[in-house]
């Protein structure tokens, strides 16, 4: 079990199976892409790790770039997701292969579409670590998936609550019995303002 600020995590993903997960998708990945020459584009802050351990076992020649978005969500149902840090490069005609470290409502995925559209990319893919079919509202498609989760408040592996847990080598979940009355959309505790990603 873990402390994070006020709440406990129980153990929940095995190191062992991230990384056996990260490896499927890295072969498929080379699979589809080894001679296309992607841009890897990770989605900060959570994707960090992820993106590591997946781009080191990328067999081709590949340019590695991020961004760092911010979901907000006010009273209502739809979320605003802020761009923190931009894009560096221009991607027009490249193939670029989007690296999320979870996918949950999609509010974040839908934005990453409009960015990559705007930009004119030639073709763009979406590989995410987690996924939470329950929590997923969007029609748009999620072309690489590590593992389904059921629609729990997960930390470790690059994803935090409220700043912690990003460096815990395997995942843990909220504690059952856990207070939740301080996690508003992931975010700080009281402050109900969104989370970074
Ligand atoms: P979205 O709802 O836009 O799909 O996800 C927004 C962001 O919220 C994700 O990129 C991720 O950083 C964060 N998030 C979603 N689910 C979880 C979770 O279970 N744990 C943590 N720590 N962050 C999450
Ligand atoms: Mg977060
Ligand atoms: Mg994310």
């Amino acid at each position: 079990m873990v402390q994070l600020h006020d709440l406990k995590f129980t153990p929940f993903i095995s190191e062992a199976e991230i990384t056996l997960a990260i490896e499927q998708l890295a072969l498929k990945i080379n699979e589809d892409f080894r001679d296309e020459k992607p841009v890897f584009l990770g989605i900060l802050n959570g994707a960090f790790l992820f993106a590591a351990e997946l781009i080191k076992r990328f067999e081709g020649d590949c340019e590695v770039n991020f961004v760092k978005l911010s979901s907000y969500e006010g009273t209502g149902t739809t979320g605003n997701v802020d761009t923190l840090l931009g894009l560096t490069q221009s991607l027009e005609n490249r193939t670029v292969i989007v690296i999320e470290d979870i996918v949950d409502t999609g509010n974040t995925l839908e934005s990453i579409h409009r960015i990559l559209k705007a930009e004119k990319v030639k073709e763009f893919k979406v590989v995410t670590l987690f996924y939470k079919p329950e929590a997923y509202k969007k029609p748009l498609p999620i072309d690489y998936i590590g593992m389904e989760i059921p629609n729990d408040f997960i930390v470790g592996y690059g994803l935090d609550y409220d700043g912690l847990g990003r460096n815990l080598t395997q995942v843990y979940k909220l504690k059952e019995s856990s207070n939740m009355t301080n996690l508003v959309l992931f975010g700080p505790p009281g402050a109900g303002k969104g989370t970074q990603a």
